[in-house]
């Protein structure tokens, strides 16, 4: 058997995940809580090169580094070599009480109920770690923060408000799930399998993008796929919103609270939106339409952000600069719930079904909470409190199922 010895602390989501995993290999080690034993806190930052996090874990004296890093090793395959076992032995699932798939505002607040009622929430972080309020800048409608504050700061902030009491995350995106039994199974990209007595979808939803690279180039510097969060940095500004259906029209209505004039701009020479929402805009005097038109590039400077928008008339191939300083994408969003298709009820566009008031989804032990079960609001307010839903009923159900 090799020398294991693996620093650790008392309070340390990591180090029991890094135990668990280790205990699944039916390995021993030897523990030295730095807690007990601070005398030995240097002796472990000299060993591992100056790392000041724990566990740090040691196979024969070589440092393998912290739990994620035995984990990666074991999604690689080597792990059991160097843990002098023979062969890769697949070690039975790491399993939680609570799962929770996605680390947005909906997945973070669910945590931070779930590890408070002492259920040892583990995260996957999905390939967004923190969701999409980590791509924008300022977010002013959080309650709270009367200066507003900054997208990845607030993420930031949750992840460890959710760490501090006992969440462990796991990187990684769910590829697979297995719901029809219990314990459910989740599959991770990285070839990890992990099991759960109930599990918390928030794996959130995606806006839909013109993809032309000047787009990316000015996104959160004049291009918005949201009226709500961002209008307000628009005052007496012309802007443009791109699409034909309700969202379209609401974001364009919702906008001309703000704005100078909002050009409405469509690659059709009618609009899908209901006859409601159509009346509505026309009404409206602030907003004009361009028919048959489709943006070919966003027209600015790094400084100034966006000035114009050069269009094209898809009829008459004709082109030309609508001079605005803001740019609303409307083109749809989509849930990212393609791995639950056949295994959780949808609706027509793919967003979860849920009880309403509830978050309870199709499969009694799953809930779902946040964008991936709301096409209406898509706030982080409101994936945050259905969060928090979730994590309460989940808690009830296992109460009253799980033992
Ligand atoms: C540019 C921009 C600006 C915004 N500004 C504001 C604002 O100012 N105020 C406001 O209230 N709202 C704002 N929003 C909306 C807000 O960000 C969302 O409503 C909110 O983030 C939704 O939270 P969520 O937790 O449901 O999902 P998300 O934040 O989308 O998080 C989803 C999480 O799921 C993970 N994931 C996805 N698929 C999988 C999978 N298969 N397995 C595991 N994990 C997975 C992702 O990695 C991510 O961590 C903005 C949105 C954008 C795009």
């Amino acid at each position: 058997m090799p020398d294991i010895v693996m620093y650790t602390k008392t309070v340390c989501a990591y180090c029991d995940r890094a135990k668990a995993l280790l205990g699944r290999k039916g390995v021993t080690w030897t523990e030295i809580n730095l807690d007990l034993h601070p005398e030995r806190r240097e002796e472990m930052i000299e060993r591992s090169e100056g790392r000041r996090t724990v566990p740090q874990i040691f196979v024969d004296g070589k440092g393998l580094g912290g739990s994620d890093d035995i984990h990666g090793l074991e999604r690689q395959g080597k792990l059991d070599r160097i843990l002098g076992l023979g062969g890769h032995t697949v070690a039975a699932p790491e399993h939680h009480r609570v799962l929770i798939l996605g680390s947005g505002p909906a997945g973070l607040t669910a945590a931070i109920y779930a590890a408070r009622a002492n259920l040892k929430p583990a995260v996957v972080n999905g390939i967004e770690p923190g969701g999409q309020l980590t791509i924008t800048t300022e977010v002013e409608n959080y309650p709270g923060y009367p200066e507003g504050v900054q997208g990845p700061q607030m993420m930031a902030d949750l992840n460890k408000q959710a760490e501090r009491f006992g969440t462990t995350y796991l990187n990684g995106t769910a590829v697979d799930v297995e719901l029809s039994k219990r314990p459910f199974v989740v599959k991770l990209d990285g070839g990890e399998v992990v099991s759960c007595d109930a599990l918390i979808v928030a794996t959130g939803a995606s806006a839909k993008w013109l993809g032309i690279e000047s787009e990316t180039r000015f996104r959160n510097k004049g291009v918005s796929a949201c009226a709500t969060c961002d209008g307000f940095f628009f005052k007496g500004k012309p802007l443009a919103v791109i699409g034909g259906g309700d969202t379209a029209l609401e974001e364009a209505l919702y906008l001309t609270n703000f704005a100078t004039r909002v050009t409405l701009i469509h690659r059709r020479d009618q609009l899908r939106a209901s006859q409601y929402m159509q009346q509505r805009a026309i009404k409206n005097p602030k907003i004009e339409f361009l028919w048959d038109t489709t943006v070919e590039e966003v027209v600015g400077t790094p400084h100034d952000g966006v000035t114009g928008l050069k269009v094209k008339n898809v009829k008459t191939n004709a082109t030309s600069t609508l001079a605005v300083k803001g740019m609303f994408v409307a083109i749809g969003h989509e849930p990212n719930t393609q791995v639950f298709k056949g295994k959780l009820e949808m609706n027509d566009l793919g967003y979860l079904v849920v009880q309403p008031g509830r978050t309870y989804t199709s499969v009694e032990g799953v809930f779902a909470a946040g964008d991936a079960a709301d096409h209406i609001y898509r706030q982080a307010v409101t994936a945050a409190g259905t969060g928090c839903m979730a994590a309460m009923d989940a808690e009830r159900w296992l109460a009253e199922h799980a033992g």
